[in-house]
């Protein structure tokens, strides 16, 4: 086996350990003893969850899971990283289980904005279920993790300028919305160690300008009072996600034609000159979307450093949702194949699917092959389709038809995915 590799060669590779909801352990030692025990694991790095040993009975006490993460861009060794290459970076946290907490208004009981404690139960894995062509997500995660490290080191603004917006633009349906909440929250965890407490802030900005808000502009302040006050507690990280920015930018506009109350415009103005005051914060990370890709006229994000189109999907994206999707229908039963030994049938990714169809000698049986190749064969028809359509494929198709067995539904799934097309407006 070729020899260890010196210390500066390493390749830092994060390695996530959730906590069960009733462990009381201290972080601090849980990380300790997590290094601990992938110091004795000579085994290689690939994503995806690892045992906890059996024998180790203070890790089985306290830890739901361990996660390898972000190997997939750094494989060198025929997509294998081994023990010795590797620099784990340990990341202890918990999830919150609290829901969102939601601001209603009194009478319309339209809220205003959502809160939650970051890292939340309801975004666990929403990172790893969102697939697009490879880089994205580690492009985002790296911006992020700069932006917060120049403003941590206090990088002078004057000399080195930077900003903490983040604007994700593209079609709808495309995970934009997602991948913010996605980002949030494994920001959360990999920043723990500097920013104990995370919350994220949901901005409604449709119904903060709703006709049904007599007193949207109380709204407003009364949100920026509170995030605020977060924003001054020092060891906090707040993000704040405003979907749909184009909207407000067009009801300015749309006010200043005349064609809006002139209580829109006071609201959003006021929306807008909060954000570009908060934008000074160090501790604050601004997540925008918007479904239209020309410039948006808005002071706070047309400055935005970190600008990404999130397109439709790719075919191999397009295979690896409807291949997760299917894997959960199996999983649950709702799905089986008619043989008998395929109770935990595991569906190939992609490139493993490619390899096994190039192969001159066939891999597999006759039965999984027709399997792959039908589930193939709806990626290709799906093209166009969005990520949000291709979820609910799976649904649509059960409810079409026959589909006890896995190939009979892969035929529904593609007649359906025809079907939806010549649904989707030109
Ligand atoms: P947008 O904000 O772009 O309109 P959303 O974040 O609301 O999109 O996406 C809706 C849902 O569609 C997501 O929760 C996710 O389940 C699914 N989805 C969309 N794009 C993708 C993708 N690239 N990979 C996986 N799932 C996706």
């Amino acid at each position: 086996s070729p020899p260890p590799a010196v210390a500066e060669d390493k390749i830092l590779i994060s390695v996530e350990v959730c906590l069960k909801p009733s462990s009381t352990a201290r972080m601090e030692d849980v990380k300790l003893a997590v290094e601990r025990m992938l110091e004795n694991r000579n085994l290689s790095y690939v994503d995806g969850p690892i045992d906890i040993p059996q024998d180790d009975t203070f890790l089985k006490e306290n830890v739901q899971r361990i996660c390898i993460c972000d190997t997939e861009e750094r494989v060198t060794n025929h997509g294998i990283l081994l023990f010795w290459q590797v620099k784990p970076l340990v990341h202890v946290f918990q999830l919150s289980e609290e829901g969102p907490c939601e601001d209603l208004d009194g009478d319309s009981q339209l809220s205003s904005f959502s809160e939650w404690m970051l890292p939340a139960k309801d975004f666990d894995g929403m990172w790893e279920s969102l697939v697009y062509e490879s880089g994205l997500k580690q492009r985002l995660l790296k911006y992020a993790a700069s932006a917060l490290l120049f403003t941590e080191k206090g990088v002078d603004p004057l000399l080195v300028s930077w900003n903490r917006i983040i604007l994700l633009h593209g079609p709808p349906g495309t995970g934009k919305t997602s991948l913010c909440k996605a980002l949030a929250q494994k920001l959360s965890i990999r920043f723990s160690s500097r920013y104990p407490h995370s919350q994220l802030v949901e901005v409604n900005a449709h119904s903060l300008f709703s006709k049904w808000f007599s007193e949207s502009g109380k709204l407003v302040a009364k949100l920026f009072q509170k995030i605020q006050e977060m924003v001054e507690e020092d060891n906090n990280l707040v993000f704040v996600l405003i979907d749909e920015v184009e909207s407000l930018a067009a009801a300015r506009k749309a006010a200043l034609s005349g064609s809006e109350p002139s209580d829109s415009i006071r609201v959003v103005n006021a929306l807008l000159t909060q954000m570009d005051k908060l934008k000074s914060s160090p501790n604050v990370i601004i997540l925008t979307t918007s479904n239209i890709t020309a410039a948006i006229d808005i002071a706070f994000v047309d400055r935005a450093d970190i600008k990404a189109y999130v397109g439709p999907p790719t075919l191999q994206a397009r295979y690896e949702i409807l291949r997760s999707c299917l894997q959960e229908l199996l999983r649950t039963g709702i799905l089986s194949t008619s043989q008998d030994d395929d109770d935990e049938l595991i569906l190939p990714n992609y490139a493993s699917l490619k390899d096994k169809l190039a192969s001159a000698t066939p891999q597999g049986s006759e039965y999984h092959l027709n399997i792959w190749k039908h589930l193939m064969e709806a990626a290709e028809a799906c093209e166009g389709l969005s990520g949000r359509s291709l979820r609910k494929l799976p649904f649509l198709a059960h409810a079409n038809g026959e589909c006890d067995d896995l190939t009979k539904f892969l035929q529904t799934m593609i007649s359906t995915i025809n079907r939806e097309r010549s649904e989707i407006p030109d």
